[in-house]
Order: C-alpha cells, then sequence, then structure tokens
C-alpha cells in the first residue's frame, strides 16, 4: 500500500465514523423494537433494571464504536481500491454460491466465537476482558453488544477478515450481519422468541437461540457458541437448553 494522500486520509476516517454511526443507529433501533417487543410480550421482565440497561446501553455503545473502525477500514479499502472478495454481480458466482457463503461466514464466525469465548472464560481473562458482558444478569435486549473494548476488538475483526477470504454477494452479507445483529439480541433477550417445536426439534439441536444462551449465563462454563451447538457438542460442553 502506497503512502496515503490527505483526501484518502480524510475518506478513511469519514468512512470508520460512518461506520461508527451506522452500527450504533442498527443497535439503538433493533434493541429499542427488541425491548418494545418484550414489554407487550412479557410485561414487567424487565422491571427494576434500569441501572443494568444503562449500562448495557454504555458499553454496547462503546463497542460499536470500536466495531466501527475495521469496518469503516475496510468499506474504504472496497469503494477506493477494490479490496475484498465482496462482489455485486448475481452471476458472478453460480446461485448455489449464496446460501453456501452464508452458511459459510456463520460458521467460521461460530469456530471464532466459540474458542475466543472459552479463552475468556479463564479466569484471568474473564476478569479483563468478559466480567462486563457477564455483569448482566440476566441479560436483556439492550445487552447484544455489552462488550469490553476488549472483547469487543475480537468480535469487530470477525467478518471484516472473512470478506478477504469468503467470496460473498453484498446482499448476502447484508444478511449475515442482519443474522448477527437479530441472533445476538434475541439470544440474550431473557425470553425465548422461537417456538418450542423448532428449539426442541432435531434441527434445534444445532441451533442457539435464547434458550441455549441463557443457560450460559446461568452457569459460566457451558454452551459457548454464536449460532450453532456444533462445537459445543464435539467439545462436550454443550448442557443443554434452560427455560428463560
Ligand atoms: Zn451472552
Ligand atoms: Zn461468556
Amino acid at each position: 500500500m502506497g503512502s496515503l494522500s490527505a483526501p484518502g486520509l480524510w475518506a478513511l476516517l469519514v468512512s470508520a465514523l460512518a461506520m461508527t454511526a451506522i452500527v450504533g443507529g442498527r443497535y439503538l433501533a433493533t434493541s429499542g423494537l427488541f425491548a418494545l417487543i418484550t414489554r407487550r410480550a412479557r410485561p414487567g421482565l424487565y422491571a427494576g433494571m434500569d441501572r443494568q440497561i444503562r449500562r448495557e446501553i454504555f458499553w454496547s455503545l462503546l463497542s460499536a464504536g470500536i466495531y466501527g473502525v475495521p469496518a469503516g477500514i475496510v468499506a474504504w479499502g472496497w469503494q477506493a481500491h477494490g479490496w475484498t472478495r465482496i462482489y455485486t454481480d448475481f452471476s458472478a458466482y453460480p446461485v448455489w454460491w449464496m446460501p453456501l457463503s452464508v452458511f459459510l461466514f456463520l460458521f467460521a464466525h461460530d469456530t471464532w466465537f466459540y474458542w475466543t469465548h472459552r479463552w475468556m472464560h479463564r479466569p484471568r481473562v474473564f476478569r479483563i476482558a468478559h466480567a462486563v458482558h457477564h455483569a448482566s444478569r440476566p441479560p436483556t435486549a439492550w445487552a447484544a453488544m455489552s462488550f469490553h473494548p476488549v472483547e469487543a476488538v475480537t468480535g469487530a475483526v470477525v467478518i471484516p477478515a472473512l470478506v478477504f477470504l469468503i467470496p460473498i454477494h453484498v446482499a448476502m452479507l447484508g444478511l449475515v450481519l442482519t443474522i448477527m445483529t437479530v441472533m445476538g439480541i434475541t439470544n440474550h433477550m431473557g425470553w425465548e422468541i422461537f417456538p418450542q417445536a423448532l428449539v426442541r426439534s432435531r434441527l434445534g439441536h444445532w441451533l442457539i437461540t435464547a434458550s441455549h444462551h441463557h443457560r450460559h449465563h446461568e452457569q459460566y462454563r457451558c454452551n459457548y457458541g454464536l449460532y450453532f451447538r456444533f462445537w459445543d457438542h464435539l467439545c462436550g460442553t454443550d448442557r443443554g437448553i434452560s427455560t428463560p
């Protein structure tokens, strides 16, 4: 990479700030929406939790600032220098690649999350990096991005790194980000939004929803996964689901 001109540097800064605003705005809008749904579906569930919710919003907005930096750099590089393997032409890859690329993104993110999450449960690392996330007892819809900056960095680099490795259509990338946002919220919401017919099905045996992640927040040293129970089953860390 050559030296960066002043306008180039300015564009990079604007891109990072824009991404921070987008991530922060997306968090407030979606967590706000699900908090509202919670108020309708489970009245009083968050009663008396105002202080915790304020803390969750504080750490989440700080995380949004951290998530915005690598995302902004990559978005700028994509626009200005054609970086990344993001494509916009539907015919660039076979149609079947679209769902497969989404699955590969989710599986790679899940794998990264599982192992970094287990690492963050080592006592010394936990106190520094992960205690903030577990300070939510039980978590609410606002806890989706409630991470200490160290944990936020481990989460923020995943998708910006994967777009260099795995070709993905820009619309499928949007789908990955939507799934990431919605599952991050619903897994922490404190109640199960998905039907029991799915949660307790054969497919549910492999998928993570609130019933699974809630148990992680209750018992700590189990159920480390993000989207799939693959690594938890394989490594013997899956303790089943609880009823949040
Ligand atoms: Zn959690
Ligand atoms: Zn944890």
